[in-house]
């Protein structure tokens, strides 16, 4: 039998206990046997898991409104409800910092927070780093930190009509701030009757998480509102699109809205463009349609006037030139494109063809005269309309981002790749569980190269594609022939790029050579992508990825904790290992934050059921602090650097 109880002790102490009662028989007599066990650690612990599940379930409610609440306002009222009636928190109060950026309005409440009698819209002050803070939300959004008393009782740090929440039995407050894009956006405010719901660490590093995910959404969300934004907008020039810049112009016309003044439309065509960016690179094409751009903003009387239907295709509005044709052609030609543009050092000049139109002469519906000029030749000419063609011409280098794309579209040519490959080892065994493939360049004269160098350009070039299909190919060329000389068996892993999860082939052409690797047995594959890919098209990519794991593939969530470390996504995501990156393990064993870091990410990982794998262990100090705290995995220098499949070869077959 076992009761629980509290016990007192002489000098009146409580504390509870567990009594355990046991009948026993021995040599023909009978006895019970008790047992008084002091509970109060056990309680403790307990609490403390309570805790934690109360604040995984907030976090997992707010991720699935995330998912499900498009509308900002919902979402951020969502939040407060999460924290009171999942989180356990008294109160919750979500400010919106103002346009000034200079106070915090309470705008969303929930829990006990609507019976407080503070006034609803009392904005809070922000201030700046010159003077101390007035609030516990002020000090969170300037340092960008969760902010927290855990003793309302102390007036430091400063909590806003802290002595109000004293007497209404509150314990502690912590202020979560919000920040999106880089930029304080508000704060989440929870206060507590239970300290101990805002005391430990554990807990704010999952606050702080589910803050992230919070921020993230937003973030989302201001994409939409960029997408829409983009429907109008030319986003490299900032100029009009063709439907916004016919819809101002429908209003500038004679006749519309009571307006009689004549007005030209100017269209103007960069020659030549595809001609710069196939020599010089698509950045350098930018360049010069933004000075263009430019030009035109300075020239015209507003910014409202101009457009651009993009490949170099510009229109203008003005008012006719008394002067005639003539002069405009000279006016244009003098304002626009009189000087070279001077670009990475260079003076660069080059070829347009212009054509306007003068009202009246001009049809009722703009549209026929904002098409894309056609060369002069073919096109007809009409009263009231013109065409010209300015020559320029190019004279510019080569500059040296452009050197490497070419280099690069060389070496794919030359098949200058190779991969490496770097173990991972399991924790308990030591044995070689898969190796990484890691691409080298080996450059003719530079030698051989990592990714750092030029894997940006790869992916930014679209070049990734070829060499992700190639090393994808000979990842698994190399483990047939490891089967084939009786190597114990491992899995491979390959890193894959965002370009190369978002083509529609993506899945089959996996699919094709994992197939090959079935033939041998033991042997497996392993995609690592990284969390921002996944993030960044999260509904599309894990359609991908759950085919892929369907088949058998296993997915690792690669370099975790350098992006948004989406601990609350983590059970959702289609992945089966997470790798934490080698920034963290760097500070092992005596960053205390960096233990708490890997520790807790660690231990959620494998509550998850994920495989955890600690890349980057350089020492054995950093082996013995990970292999403590329950790691399955490990990779890095101290057993190996990354290196060519011979030495691999030479290494798994000598021991
Ligand atoms: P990653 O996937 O996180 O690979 C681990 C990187 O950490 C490798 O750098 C490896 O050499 C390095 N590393 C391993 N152990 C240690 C250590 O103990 N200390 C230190 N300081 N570094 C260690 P590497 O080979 O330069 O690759 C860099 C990144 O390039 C990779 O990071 C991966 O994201 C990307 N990458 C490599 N190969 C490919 C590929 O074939 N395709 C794509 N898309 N990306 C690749
Ligand atoms: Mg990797
Ligand atoms: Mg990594």
């Amino acid at each position: 039998m076992v009761v629980e109880n509290l016990y007192r002790t002489k000098s009146g102490r409580t504390f509870p206990v567990e009594f355990s009662l046991r009948y026993i028989e021995h040599g023909g007599s009978a006895y019970i046997t008790g047992v008084t066990r002091d509970m109060t650690e056990r309680r403790r612990q307990r609490a403390q898991i309570d805790r934690l599940t109360r604040i995984l379930r907030m976090q997992s409610g707010i991720n699935s409104a995330v998912l499900r609440i498009q509308d900002r306002d919902e979402l951020l009222q969502e939040a407060c409800r999460l924290a009171t009636d999942v989180g356990g928190y008294d109160r919750a109060v979500f400010s919106v910092v103002d346009a000034s950026g200079k106070f915090a309005i309470p705008r969303f409440r929930a829990g006990h927070a609507t019976d407080f009698p503070e006034p609803p819209q009392l904005p809070l002050p922000i201030g700046d780093d010159s003077g101390p803070d007035s609030n516990l939300s002020a000090r969170a959004l300037r340092t960008g930190q969760i902010a927290v008393n855990s003793d309302l009782t102390c007036a430091d740090p400063p909590v806003a009509m802290r002595e109000e929440l004293v007497r209404l039995g509150y314990k502690a407050m912590a202020a979560l701030p919000l920040i999106v894009e880089g930029r304080p956006v508000g704060a989440l405010v929870l206060t507590a009757r239970d300290a101990d719901l805002l005391a430990d660490t554990e807990l704010l590093i999952l606050l702080q998480d589910m803050m992230s995910s919070l921020s993230f959404a937003l973030r989302s969300k201001e994409n939409a509102e960029t997408a829409q934004y983009l429907t109008y907008f030319d986003p490299l020039t900032g100029l009009a699109k063709r439907s916004l810049f016919l819809e101002r112009l429908t209003g500038l016309l004679p006749g519309e809205r009571g307006l009689s003044n004549e007005v030209t439309v100017i269209a103007i065509d960069i020659r030549g463009l595809n001609r710069i960016n196939d020599t010089y690179g698509r950045h350098f094409g930018d360049i010069v349609l933004l000075r263009i751009a430019d030009r035109l903003k300075s020239y015209a009387r507003s910014d409202l006037h101009i457009g651009h239907f993009g490949g170099g295709s510009f229109a203008l509005v003005e008012p006719p030139l008394i002067t005639g044709d003539a002069s405009l052609r000279s006016v244009l030609n003098a304002n626009l494109f009189g000087e070279p543009f001077e670009i990475e050092g260079q003076a660069c000049t080059c070829r347009a063809a212009m054509a306007w139109r003068t009202t009246p002469a001009m049809p009722p519906r703009p549209a026929p005269s904002c098409s894309r000029p056609r060369p002069p030749s073919s096109r007809p000419r009409s009263a009231g309309s013109n065409t010209c063609t300015t020559d320029w011409t190019c004279t510019v280098k080569w500059p040296r981002a452009l050197a490497l794309e070419h280099a690069l579209s060389a070496a794919v040519a030359a098949n200058e790749f190779e991969l490496y490959y770097q173990p991972q080892l399991s924790m308990q065994t030591g044995r070689v569980e898969a190796v990484e493939a890691l691409l080298r360049w080996n450059h003719p004269e530079e030698g051989v190269l990592a990714p750092g160098r030029f894997l940006a350009v790869l992916e930014s070039t679209g070049l990734i594609l070829s060499v992700g299909d190639w090393v994808l190919n000979r990842a698994v060329e190399d483990c047939e022939r490891w089967f084939r000389m009786g190597l114990p068996p491992m899995r491979i892993a390959v890193n894959v790029s965002a370009v190369q999860v978002r083509q529609s082939s993506f899945v089959a052409n996996v699919l094709r050579n994992f197939q090959r690797l079935k033939a041998c047995t033991g042997f497996g594959l392993d995609l690592e992508i990284t969390e921002s890919m996944l993030l960044q098209d999260l509904e599309g990519t894990s359609r991908k990825l759950r085919e892929l794991r369907a088949a058998g593939v296993r997915i690792a969530l690669d370099d975790f904790g350098t992006g948004y470390s989406a601990l609350g996504l983590l059970p959702k995501l289609p992945v089966d290992l997470l790798k934490i990156d080698k920034s963290f393990v760097g500070g092992l064993p005596d960053n205390a934050a960096s233990v708490v870091l890997v520790d807790t990410v660690l231990r959620l990982a494998s509550a998850f059921e994920l495989i955890t794998v600690v890349e980057g262990i350089e020492t054995a100090a950093q082996l013995q602090a990970v292999r403590a705290m329950r790691c399955d995995m490990w990779q890095g220098y101290l057993h190996s650097k990354p290196m060519p499949a011979s030495l691999l070869e030479q290494r798994l077959t000598t021991r």
